[in-house]
This record gives structure tokens, C-alpha cells and sequence, in this order.
């Protein structure tokens, strides 16, 4: 049903084309180390799935699917000692809503962030 582009940068790491700085994986999830980190702690976490979007994701995703993402996002950012500290997860879903890679991912970013995140902590 979506216009899913298999080029994409996040289809080609999840097929192991491209090398990623990997800190988890397991059979919903891929996390890792987004290339131009916005804060001190910026890992991506994506679904092993051809979903474009949030909103493809959470329409066209089976529920095992949804919940196992979601669990592992959690997961992830537990496994980065972030329970303490806190973080935030950003999703931007659709160009006007400043995505750029068209596979459905969450960026997960702790500590001070550059404005592109339209929060700085000073
Ligand atoms: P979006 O703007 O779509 O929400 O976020 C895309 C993110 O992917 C950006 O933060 C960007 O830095 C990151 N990114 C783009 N290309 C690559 C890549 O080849 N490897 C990794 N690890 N991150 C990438």
C-alpha cells in the first residue's frame, strides 16, 4: 500500500549493504548510531519492515510488530544506562514533518542537543 522506497539508506544498512555502529538488534528492531549525532547520545531505532512512516507503520505494521518496536526502543535506551538521565524520542513523520529517510524510524537523543531538535539544554 505505501510508496516504500527499497534504496532507501535504512533498507540498504538492515540488508547489511551499508555499515551502521550498531547497538542493538533483535527480530523487530535495529539500533544505531545516528552519522551526525545532534547530542551526546543520538541512536536511531528502526523496524525490520518496510514501513515509511509513523503513519504507515502504525496502520500497515502487524500488532507482534508494533509492540516488539516499541519494546525494543525501550530496551535500547535502558541498554544505554539512559533511565537515570532521561531522553527523548523524536519521530518526524512526512517531509513537512522534516523526515529524510523514508523508513519508519525513532531517534533517541539524550544530553544537549543542537537546535535541529528544537531544544537546547545549556
Ligand atoms: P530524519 O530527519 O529522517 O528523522 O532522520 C534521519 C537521520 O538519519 C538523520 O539524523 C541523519 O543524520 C541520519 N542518517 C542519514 N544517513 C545515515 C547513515 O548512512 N547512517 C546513519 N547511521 N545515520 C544516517
Amino acid at each position: 500500500m505505501s510508496d516504500y522506497d527499497r534504496t532507501n539508506i535504512f533498507a540498504r544498512i538492515l540488508r547489511g549493504e551499508l555499515p551502521c555502529k550498531k547497538v542493538y538488534e533483535d527480530a523487530f528492531a535495529l539500533a544505531f548510531h545516528d552519522i551526525n549525532p545532534q547530542a551526546p547520545v543520538h541512536v536511531l531505532v528502526i523496524p525490520k519492515g518496510e514501513y515509511v512512516s509513523n503513519m504507515d507503520f502504525s496502520t500497515a505494521a502487524p500488532t507482534e510488530m508494533v509492540a516488539g518496536f516499541w519494546r525494543a526502543v525501550g530496551t535500547v535506551a535502558r541498554q544505554l544506562g539512559l533511565e537515570q538521565d532521561g531522553y527523548r524520542l523524536v519521530a518526524n513523520n512526512g517531509a513537512g514533518g522534516g523526515q529524510v529517510v523514508f523508513h519508519f524510524h525513532v531517534h533517541i537523543v539524550s544530553g544537549k542537543q543542537k537546535p535541529r531538535f528544537g531544544r537546547v539544554h545549556e
